[in-house]
């Protein structure tokens, strides 16, 4: 079953591996361990792409991995693992993982799995080949050894790598039932990838997408977030809405899609993120969910000043409620608040354009990303497309300039 691809058939040699990836793998396998590098970074390197980071499967136990490296601490308490660091960087390393024991006769009876199916704990320990049978989809499931420079494939992973198919392990049904997650991951992965979800693998998606109302919100916000800044959120958002895993299901999703006036908002702002991402630029959360939650902040805005507030106070009430509306419903960390309160409160000054105030912004700290939000809504016709244009060329302008560009009438 188990397959060996020797590097004269897949060409990828340790020297493009990550240095410390590359230390913590030799090092295990000098204490008398096997360690392979795992998941992500060997499927990227196959499809020729730059690893966003390494994972390393062993069968040393985290105490055993602890014990070899200095710097390195154990985490997580559900799945426990080894982080190894050398200068910043951080290896994940992972003890091989086996199923649970799944008691077939009666699954609810199970602790380890809820009534959907739903598996609640992931932490036993097993082999090799359990390893590769216990994770989502074949082409994440290739052991590569940087010291053979060989690969091991248990599931014809090589092959679907190739095919540029994505296959998940195992029934789909099952899988999915396991974690429901998987089914944004088979969306996100494919567009990222650039492959075909294999039709058993896509087939029952449709059917099962309530199933994700049952995951932790904190999980489905990492998930989403994941999937928002993939560079490829366009078209998973897309792909999400034609799999009927929107409605109702994410609320992220919801209040993507859910916005009449705000789509073509949205479709602009998820380009002009997928872009910057493929530019290798920084996207922060904050200004993503800034962006994603913006027509919310205008409806109700709108209504306080209905209701006779200021401008000013009206918005800061608009503000507030949405955001504590948001924080339950999307489970968006408070950390990103202060981020998003600024890029919103800092809109209107972008009208003023006299006396010193339009030289006051120019040095917040936040301006950056208040202007690029700004141009956002003029690119949408939100904005008069005019303002964006005084504040490019006032940005450009010498002192000289910006005290004629003033407008002496406002
Ligand atoms: P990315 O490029 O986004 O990091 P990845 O495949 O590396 O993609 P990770 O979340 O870093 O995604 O996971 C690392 C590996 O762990 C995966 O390649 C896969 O083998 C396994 N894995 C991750 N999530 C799941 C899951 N929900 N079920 C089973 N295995 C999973
Ligand atoms: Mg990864």
């Amino acid at each position: 079953k188990l397959r060996i691809i020797p590097f004269t058939h897949h060409g990828i040699s340790r020297s493009q591996i990550n240095p410390c990836a590359l230390k913590v793998t030799s090092g295990l396998q000098k204490a008398g361990y096997t360690a392979y590098i795992v998941g992500g970074a060997t499927r990227d390197l196959l499809l020729g792409l730059k690893p966003k980071d390494y994972d390393v499967a062993t069968n040393a136990t985290p105490e055993e991995i602890r014990a070899l490296f200095r710097r390195s601490r154990i985490i997580g308490r559900r799945f426990r693992l080894v982080h190894v660091m050398c200068g910043i960087e951080v290896v994940e390393v992972s003890t091989f993982r086996g199923h649970s024991p799944i008691d077939t006769s009666n699954h609810t009876s199970s602790n380890h799995i809820d009534q959907h199916g739903r598996l609640l704990r992931d932490n036993v320990f097993g082999n090799q080949e359990e390893d590769a049978v216990r994770r989502d989809f074949t082409i994440n499931a290739l052991f590569y050894d940087p010291v053979s420079e060989e690969i091991h494939d248990y599931l014809n992973g090589y092959q679907d790598i190739k095919a540029r198919r994505l296959r998940i392990i195992g029934s789909p049904i099952q899988r999915y039932r396991e974690d429901p997650v998987r089914m944004l991951r088979a969306v996100r992965l494919a567009a990222k990838l650039e492959m075909q979800i294999d039709a058993a693998t896509a087939e029952p998606i449709c059917n099962l997408a309530p199933l994700l109302q049952n995951v932790p919100p904190s999980r489905l916000f990492d998930e989403m977030l994941k999937l928002l800044l993939s560079g490829h959120a366009l078209v998973c958002v897309m792909d999400l809405r034609a799999r009927g895993l929107h409605h109702g299901l994410l609320p992220m999703l919801d209040v993507i899609l859910e916005q009449p006036l705000g789509e073509r908002f949205i479709t602009l702002a998820l380009k002009n993120t997928d872009e910057r991402i493929r530019q290798e630029k920084t996207v922060s959360p904050g200004f993503l969910f800034a962006i994603l939650l913006w027509h919310e902040v205008l409806a109700a805005w709108n209504t306080h000043q209905a209701a006779g507030e200021k401008p000013f106070p009206a918005l800061y009430k608009a503000i507030d409620t949405i955001l504590s509306i948001q924080h339950k419903k999307l489970a968006i960390p408070r950390r990103f608040d202060a981020v998003i309160q600024e890029i919103w409160a800092m809109q209107p000054h972008f009208l003023i354009r006299s006396g010193r105030k339009p030289f006051r912004l120019l040095t917040h700290p936040r301006f950056r990303a208040s202007y690029d939000f700004m141009l956002l809504r003029c690119e949408s016709n939100e904005l008069d497309i005019k303002i964006g244009q005084w504040w490019k060329t006032f940005q450009q302008a010498d002192i000289n300039e910006r005290e004629m560009m003033l407008i002496s009438s406002e």
